[in-house]
């Protein structure tokens, strides 16, 4: 057989799926290497391939020695020892102290070197951003929040976030050369182009060019991702919802949105705006306009911004409503936790709404855990209790049987740490190995 018709197949010992090198730290089960003709697979370069196989491993802490990598796999010693010398040589992995040792000589410890650059990141909400930096390993090492209306357009919202970038990289003892860039914005966006799309709450970047702004400053691949896809993807690889496989994760802030994780990949939608949940129709007739242009929609009668609007009316609020002209999220946690009776019943009805959509989200997509997040998720008990009341009541009971309901237990880590994923995700993919791996460092390169 020529070697152009040669392909590598990484197949899963535990469910027999064909999986690409990307999503071998997401399967739980051995996996073994099997080569065949490429009918109907697609030819990976088999070198691109393993490297990234083992450096996989060792970065997701799945293996810590060359023994370990050989087992998960199935490359024979010598390949193992290969591909880890041309990666310690690449400054991508350091050996470490010896391991336990399984009869022989114990064998060297292999590390991720997580510190040989960094990446930098922002998380952009409705009316504040996170921007931080954090190492390889998706740690975030430094952090500010600002308040920032995301309204006010793309050139004020990224030029605050370079200056901040800028000053964080200068206060920095250690520093290591910017690899990459994750942005999260509160809006659809068109992964491949990095650009928003028609964003309801974003006036001025429909399709701005976001890669472009920051080029100016920083020559580095930038990705965007949604924002609650990339708080998904911060639970997913992170926070509670490591090792599973499909789970939900749900922002109830200003906005209402969910992220989708299903066999343990991000689910983007062909255009990007799966889980744009907000905008399902209610059954409440209130003639609520939503900010979609819609009305009724769930966004518009159980968000945060529904909430404020009506939380004057009870007894506690009204008099901060007279004295400030104005309410926040705060004060209605500030109700919450004095027990006040009118906004504890908003945020069951709240629950109760969004409940109701989920049950239905739960029945199609059969999740086994929802994260509920965002600031109105942390306002009390009360809307948590609403949602988890209606999904148990209206989903189906095998779909519910072993449902976890459970709230973020990070909000406002989870968005950054999830954008440096959303990086290092694109970073470590064989094809973009290839692209920066023999050079040194994807420092420099614009796209990948
Ligand atoms: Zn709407």
């Amino acid at each position: 057989m020529a070697l152009s018709e040669l392909c590598f197949r990484l197949v899963s010992l535990r469910c027999g799926k064909l999986m690409c090198a990307r999503s071998l730290s997401q399967c739980s089960g051995n996996l073994k290497w099997e080569v065949g003709n490429n009918g109907g697979v697609s030819v990976l370069d088999p070198r691109l391939t393993t490297l990234s196989a083992v450096l996989d491993l060792v970065r997701t802490g799945r293996a810590a020695t060359r023994p370990e990598l050989e087992t998960l796999t199935g490359l024979g010693r010598k390949l193992v020892a290969q591909r880890v010398g041309e990666l310690i040589e690449a400054g991508l992995l350091r050996e470490d102290s010896f391991g336990p040792s399984t009869g022989g000589r114990a064998p060297r410890r292999l590390r991720f070197a997580a510190d040989a650059g960094c990446l930098l990141v922002a998380h952009y909400g409705a009316t504040g951003v996170g921007v931080g930096i954090a190492d390889l390993s998706g740690a975030v090492v430094d952090l500010v929040h600002r308040d920032h209306h995301i309204a006010d357009g793309p050139e004020p919202a990224l030029a605050l976030a370079v200056d901040l970038w800028e000053m964080l990289l200068e206060r920095r003892a250690q520093k290591p050369p910017v690899w990459g860039v994750g942005i999260g914005v509160p809006g659809p966006v068109e992964f491949s182009t990095a650009r928003p799309v028609s964003p309801p709450i974003m006036p001025g970047w429909h399709e701005f060019d976001i890669r472009d702004r920051v080029h100016q400053r920083f020559e580095v691949p930038v990705w965007v991702d949604n924002d609650v896809n990339a708080m998904a993807l911060g639970e997913l690889r992170a926070g509670e919802a490591r090792g599973v496989q499909d789970f939900l994760y749900l922002k109830i802030g200003s906005g209402i949105g969910a992220g989708l994780v299903s066999r343990g990949s991000l689910h983007r939608g062909a255009q990007g705006v799966a889980g744009d949940v907000g905008h399902t129709a209610t059954r409440e007739q209130r003639g609520v306009i939503c900010r979609c242009g819609k009305t009724d929609c769930l966004e518009a009668v159980a968000g945060g911004a529904a909430l404020i609007a009506s939380a004057g009316r009870s007894g506690i609020l009204a008099r901060r409503l007279a004295e400030r002209g104005r309410l926040a999220v705060d004060d209605l946690r500030y109700a919450a936790e004095h027990g006040d009776p009118e906004i504890i019943a908003l945020l069951t009805r709240s629950g109760r709404l969004v409940g109701e959509m989920l049950a239905s989200v739960v029945n199609l997509f059969n999740p086994s855990l929802v994260i509920v997040g965002g600031h109105v998720a942390e306002v009390g008990d009360a809307l948590l209790a609403g949602v988890r009341q209606t999904v148990y009541e209206r989903s189906l009971p095998l779909a519910t049987r072993d449902l976890r309901i459970v709230r973020s237990m990070h909000s406002d880590v989870v968005g950054v740490t999830g954008s440096a994923f959303t990086a290092i995700d694109e970073l470590f993919a064989p094809a973009a190995l290839s692209q920066w791996m023999d050079r040194g460092s994807p420092a420099g390169l614009r796209s990948l």
